[in-house]
């Protein structure tokens, strides 16, 4: 069996990160980039061009993007395993890690595992049909791309993500239509103020998404009146999901600390969790800011909070516990 002083769980911007400043720290970290679980790369292996990474002025794709981060990572000495991590036993120390082939004991392991955005699955929203053309799950993200100037944006969800997106849309469309499937928001009571004064914000109350269409880019939503069951079709130039995340933690169910949705709880300005020598970066805890940069930010603090605690348990050669 493997023998590691860290397993990295996860390949997108947190998990690599952590694997160049575990590398370059002469940890010879192994990481698992996923298979089944989604893309290795991460969520940015979804997106077209990514504009807000720091460092890349005319932008940058997704999967450039984190084509880079693995050849950078690959450079320092990380070995990546493109497998899903099944099972890990956290009752025991060193930490057993298993994916379909391999078994690793690992003295710590970095959680990079990331979160899922919630999409609605109609006609149109699809891959391969107006998904990255028009639709996305990322305001922050994707909402000053040139396709979205002046146009009429739709929002859908009713929570204070879904305001707050909507709000931050304000600035580039037309006007932001807020799609709700009730008759009032989930949003807290301050932040469904905001929208429901905002003069670029109307509400659609009772509607859900049947469908989106257009030629080459979105150019119209199908809402559906789930009281009087009418379908409506309005001209649109952008289809914004905010209807949550699915933090990617099922395989640790019951044994570290997470909040009710399933995101890992790490100590404040810190990396560790509730589970000595486990440590956890990126969107799979972090559901406020949850983009690149910080998910990047979090995987370096994992590194070096690993290779401090490794250091304090005396089992780096050379090291006082
Ligand atoms: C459509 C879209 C566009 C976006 N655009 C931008 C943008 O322009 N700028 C920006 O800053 N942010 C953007 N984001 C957000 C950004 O992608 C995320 O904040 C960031 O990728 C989070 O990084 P992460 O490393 O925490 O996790 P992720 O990128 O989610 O990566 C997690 C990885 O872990 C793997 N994994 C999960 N479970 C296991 C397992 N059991 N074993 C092994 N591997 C596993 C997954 O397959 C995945 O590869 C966008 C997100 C989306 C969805």
């Amino acid at each position: 069996m493997q023998k590691k002083q860290v397993v990295i769980i996860g390949s997108g911007p947190a998990g690599y990160t952590a694997a160049i400043y575990a590398a370059r720290a002469n940890l010879a970290p192994l990481l698992f980039a996923g298979f089944l679980s989604g893309p290795a790369g991460g969520q940015l292996m979804t997106t077209t061009e990514v504009e807000n990474y720091p460092g890349f002025p005319s932008g940058v794709t997704g999967p450039e993007l984190m084509e880079l981060f693995q050849k950078q990572a690959e450079r320092f000495g990380t070995e990546v395993v493109m497998e899903d991590v099944e099972s890990i036993s956290l009752t025991r120390h060193p930490f057993l890690v298993k994916s379909n082939s391999l078994e690793v004991e690992a003295l710590s392991v970095i959680i990079a595992t990331g979160a899922t955005a919630k999409r609605l699955d109609v006609p149109g929203a699809r891959d391969g049909e107006f998904w990255q053309k028009g639709v996305t799950a990322c305001a922050v993200c994707d909402g000053a791309a040139p396709i979205f100037r002046n146009k009429d944006l739709y929002v859908f969800g009713g929570g204070d993500t879904a305001v707050e997106e909507a709000i931050f849309l304000t600035k580039f469309g037309r006007r932001v239509y807020l799609v709700h499937r009730r008759d009032q928001l989930r949003a807290s009571k301050i932040m469904a103020e905001r929208a429901l004064s905002h003069p670029k914000i109307e509400m659609v109350w009772n509607h859900t998404l049947e469908r989106v269409g257009g030629s080459e880019v979105v150019e119209f939503v199908e809402l559906k009146d789930v009281v009087s069951g009418k379908v409506t079709r309005r001209e649109a130039g952008g289809v914004f999901f905010a209807i949550g995340h699915t933090p990617n933690t099922l395989f640790l169910q019951g044994q570290v600390a997470m909040d009710q949705a399933g995101y890992l709880k790490t100590e404040p300005n810190s990396t560790y969790t509730s589970v000595e020598g486990l440590f956890a970066a990126g969107d799979v805890q972090d559901h406020v800011y949850r983009q690149a940069v910080t998910a990047a930010g979090s995987g370096c603090m994992a590194a070096l909070d690993v290779e401090r605690w490794l250091a304090a348990k005396g089992f780096l050669v050379g090291e006082e516990a």
